[in-house]
C-alpha cells in the first residue's frame, strides 16, 4: 500500500518513504500547560492520532513522541496570578491535558518529554550551536544567528530580505539582528532557573523541541506535525537550529492541520471566543468531536458550528447504533463455522475505496463516506426478519471490517465520555444546584454528600468565583 502525504517542505503530496523500513519515527508538537487545551488545539492530537493509527493498521511499527511545555512565560505569568510555583501550573494543566485528550479518544503518546526534564540535552544542543558559530551570546542570553543558516525561509517559504524588512527589534533586546531568537533566557527575579556555562535561565521555545525530537528520534527522522500557525516561526527554527547542529537533515516530512474558526471567526481573546475543550465536551461526546474534526481534511480550515457538531452528533450516533444492532444480532447468531471468507461486494469495494482514501493524504471525508456507505448496505441486511446464513456470514465479515477501520477512526470503541452526554450534563448541573441550595441553608452532611457521590462516579466538583463547575476525573 503506497501512502502519500502532503510535505509542507515541498508544498506537494509525495509518497511516504520511511528512513527504515516498516518503522515511523513521529514528533508532534505538544501543548505549553498553562491552561485548559482549547478546541482549536484538539484538532492536531486528533487527526495526527488518526495518522499515527492508520500507520499501525498499515502494519508500521510508529514511535510517537508528544512533548509538554512545561516552562515558559505563559506558565510564569499565571503562576504569578494566582501566587503559586510554575511547577504547580505545569503539572495541574499537564494532567488536565491528559484527561482532555483521553476523552477525546486519542492514545498517549509513546513518549511524553517534558522541557523541564530534559534541560541538560537543550543545553548540550545550544553548546554544539555556539561551538559551531550559529550562536552568540548577549549578556547571559544566547540567541541563534539566522544569517547563518542559508536556507533559513525553506519551510515556511519565507524570505529572508522580506522578512528583515519588516521585523522590528523590540526595546530591550540585545539581539543583533531582529529575526535572531533567543536560545536561553538569562534568569529573571522571581523566574525558575537552571545552571548552564552562560549563567543561570532557562531555555526558549523552539530549542526545547529539537533537543527533545533529536534525543527520541534521532538527527533525522520521518514525520513532525502541528497546527499550521506554528511553521512560521517554531517549525522553521526548528529547522535551521537541528541543521546546523548535526550538518543533516532534520525531518522527511513536515505535516500541518488547518486551523480553527468558531462561527467564521477565528478564536481570539480579543473576540472573547475561545472555547476549550472540556467546555464543549459537557455538550458533546468526545466521540462527536472526532466525528466532527474528521469529516473535514486534516489539511483544509474548519469552521466550529452548533449545526456543524449537531450533524457529527447524528452520524456519531448513526454509526453507534448500526454497530450494536449488528452486535446484538450476530452474539444471538453467532456462526460456529464460517463459509464465507471473502467479502462480499459492494462491501469489499467500499472497503478498498477507504482505505485508499486514508492513504491518499489521509482523506479522512472520503473515508467516512464510504464507511457510512458500507453501514447503509448493512443495514439493509439487518433490517430483515430472517437472515440465511450467508447473510449472517457477510454481517459478521462486515463487523469485523468495521473494527480493523475504527482501530484507527476511533469512533465506537475510544469513546469515553458518555458521562458528558448532554442529559448527563443537565443532571450534574441540576444536583449542583440542589448542593447551593443546601449548602445555603447550612446542610453540609447532604451538600457533602451529593460531592462525594459524583466524585465517585468520575465527576469533580470545583467550588470557585464564579460558583461550582464540574469536570470529569
Ligand atoms: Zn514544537
Amino acid at each position: 500500500m503506497t501512502l502519500k502525504l502532503f510535505n509542507s517542505l515541498t508544498r506537494k503530496k509525495e509518497t511516504f518513504i520511511p528512513i527504515e523500513e516498516s518503522k515511523v519515527r513521529f514528533y508532534i508538537c505538544g501543548p505549553t500547560v498553562y491552561g485548559y487545551i482549547h478546541i482549536g488545539n484538539a484538532r492536531p492530537f486528533i487527526v495526527f492520532d488518526v495518522l499515527r493509527s492508520f500507520f499501525e493498521y498499515l502494519k508500521y511499527d510508529v514511535t510517537y513522541v508528544l512533548n509538554l511545555t512545561d516552562i515558559d512565560d505563559r506558565i510564569i505569568n499565571r503562576a504569578n496570578q494566582e501566587g503559586v510555583d510554575t511547577s504547580e501550573i505545569a503539572t495541574k494543566y499537564a494532567r488536565a491535558f491528559f484527561e482532555d485528550i483521553r476523552a477525546l479518544g486519542v492514545r498517549p503518546a509513546d513518549i511524553h518529554p517534558k522541557a523541564t526534564e530534559n534541560v541538560d540535552t537543550i543545553i548540550a544542543l545550544i553548546k554544539n550551536l555556539l561551538d559551531k558559530g550559529f550562536a552568540y551570546k548577549a549578556g547571559s542570553d544566547v540567541f541563534f544567528n539566522v544569517a547563518k543558516f542559508d536556507t533559513y525561509g525553506k519551510l515556511s517559504g519565507k524570505k529572508l530580505e522580506d522578512l528583515r524588512a519588516g521585523a522590528r527589534v523590540a526595546v530591550n533586546e540585545s539581539k543583533n539582528n531582529p529575526l535572531d531568537f533567543v536560545l536561553w533566557k538569562s534568569r529573571k527575579p522571581g523566574e525558575p532557573a537552571w545552571d548552564s556555562p552562560w549563567g543561570s535561565g532557562r531555555p526558549g521555545w523552539h530549542i526545547e523541541c529539537s533537543a527533545m525530537s533529536m534525543k527520541h528520534l534521532g538527527h533525522t527522522f520521518d514525520i513532525h506535525a502541528g497546527g499550521h500557525d506554528l511553521i512560521f516561526p517554531h517549525h522553521e527554527n526548528e529547522v535551521a537550529q537541528s541543521e546546523c547542529a548535526t550538518g543533516e537533515p532534520f525531518v522527511r516530512y513536515w505535516l500541518h492541520n488547518g486551523l480553527l474558526q468558531i462561527d467564521g471567526e477565528k478564536m481570539s481573546k480579543s473576540i472573547g471566543n475561545i472555547l476549550t475543550v472540556r467546555e464543549v465536551l459537557k455538550k458533546f461526546s468526545g466521540s462527536v468531536l472526532r466525528m466532527f474534526f474528521l469529516q473535514k481534511h486534516y489539511r483544509s480550515p474548519i469552521d466550529l458550528t452548533e449545526a456543524g457538531l449537531q450533524a457529527a452528533e447524528s452520524a456519531s450516533s448513526r454509526l453507534k447504533i448500526f454497530y450494536d444492532k449488528l452486535c446484538a444480532l450476530l452474539d444471538k447468531n453467532t456462526l460456529t463455522d464460517l463459509k464465507l471468507s471473502v467479502l462480499p461486494e459492494p462491501f469489499a469495494s467500499l472497503k478498498a475505496g477507504l482505505i485508499s482514501a486514508m492513504a491518499d493524504d489521509l482523506n479522512t471525508p472520503t473515508a467516512l463516506s464510504n464507511l457510512f456507505e458500507m453501514v447503509r448496505e448493512a443495514n439493509k441486511l439487518l433490517s430483515k426478519e430472517e437472515h440465511s446464513v450467508e447473510e449472517l456470514a457477510t454481517l459478521t465479515l462486515v463487523r469485523h471490517e468495521i473494527e480493523e477501520t475504527d482501530a484507527f477512526l476511533g469512533l465506537i470503541s475510544r469513546d469515553q465520555t458518555d458521562l458528558s452526554s448532554g442529559l448527563v450534563s443537565e443532571l450534574v448541573t441540576f444536583l449542583i444546584e440542589i448542593r447551593q441550595e443546601l449548602r445555603a441553608k447550612r446542610e453540609w452532611a447532604l451538600a457533602d454528600k451529593i460531592r462525594d457521590g459524583l466524585n465517585e462516579r468520575g465527576i469533580i466538583l470545583e467550588d470557585g468565583g464564579k460558583g461550582t463547575e464540574w469536570r470529569l476525573h
